[in-house]
């Protein structure tokens, strides 16, 4: 098992400043650290540090060179993170405050999913960007990392062409941007649990993309919500095993499932999304499919701790060789 993360990911917290978007722009260096604590200086052998931020190049492997530029201009980019105070800035702070870091999220997804081939199982502390389209950005999501991951996989040789992809989101909000990203590629197999009442509702060709679609209704609890995950991703596994071999799962795993989150809406405790997140990767390892797990969402103070168990519990359990040192 790989960690993947660099301190590159955090938003600059002074300058954007807290309490104008929920997010925690810190989520990432504050579940680096709680995971620390507990292992010490030995997560360093797990830890994997993305090399650079992704190229322009490697960006248009999904997205259009328009929407690249597009968003350089800040009234944009202040509209698809929803901080109005980024339409205030000049385009070269934007992208060294907003963009930047999102740039290393997105290599670091990449690197996951490299290092998810080899060692079966990584997780990136930050990415999954799920509603960023090749055309578009929304819902604080710029880059489509998922895709992205994939298609630089498939260039390089790592996942063959005919490899399948499952891809796991259990984000509260629907991942309507890799349904865009995925939309004509039969390679791709999409299970998606989200809360139905909230965005991006509106996005039909989203949800009609979905292979397995499974909404869930505002205040939503652990044991219908489980009970769904139970009863359906088990089998949406097998369907999807039985054809050509799946090369690589990504798991994307939003923690704003969770009770009080400012925009989720559903009301999962801490231990239900422990256990929902064991749940999928153990599926996932059962079935020899390497696994990539991304942070995506996560809008409540509580949100690097619940990461941080989740990857405390994968380490002990799936990180053999760091176990016997
Ligand atoms: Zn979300």
């Amino acid at each position: 098992m790989r960690i993947v993360y660099t301190p590159k990911y955090d938003l600059p917290a002074h300058y954007l400043g807290r309490g104008l978007h929920p997010f925690d722009l810190r989520k990432y260096s504050r579940a680096y650290k709680l995971i620390r604590e507990w292992f010490g200086r030995r997560l360093g052998d797990l830890t994997i540090a993305p090399p650079r931020a992704i190229h322009r190049d490697e960006l248009l492997l999904v997205h259009t060179a328009e929407y690249l530029d597009k968003l350089r201009a800040p009234a944009y980019l202040a509209q698809a993170v929803e901080v109005p105070l980024v339409a205030k800035l000049p385009a070269w702070l934007t992208d060294k405050l907003v963009l930047r870091p999102m740039r290393w999220a997105t290599m670091g997804t990449v690197v996951a999913a490299r290092e998810a081939l080899a060692a079966g199982l990584a997780v990136n502390l930050s990415g999954g960007y799920h509603h960023a389209k090749p055309d578009g950005a929304e819902g604080f999501c710029s880059y489509a990392d998922i895709a992205i991951a994939v298609a630089m996989l498939r260039r390089e040789g790592l996942l063959g062409e005919n490899r399948r992809i499952a891809y796991v989101d259990l984000d509260a909000h629907q991942g309507n941007g890799v349904s865009h990203c995925f939309l004509h590629d039969p390679r791709a197999f999409l299970f998606d649990v989200y809360n139905a009442g909230i965005y991006p509702a509106y996005d039909r060709l989203a949800r009609e993309r979905i292979d397995c679609d499974v909404p869930v209704w505002p205040g939503c609890r652990d044991d219908e919500y489980l009970g769904h995950l139970h009863d359906r991703l088990p089998g949406f596994l097998d369907s999807i095993v039985r054809g050509e071999p799946v090369g690589l799962a990504i798991y994307n795993a939003g923690t704003d499932i969770y009770a009080g989150d400012a925009l989720g809406g559903l009301s999962i405790s801490a231990d239900g999304v422990l256990e929902r997140d064991l749940f999928v990767v153990d599926q996932l390892r059962q079935r020899g499919i390497p696994t990539v797990m991304l942070l995506s969402g996560g809008y409540s103070e509580a949100s690097h701790r619940l990461v941080a168990n989740s990857v405390r519990r994968l380490i002990e359990k799936h990180a053999q060789p760091f176990d016997a040192t």
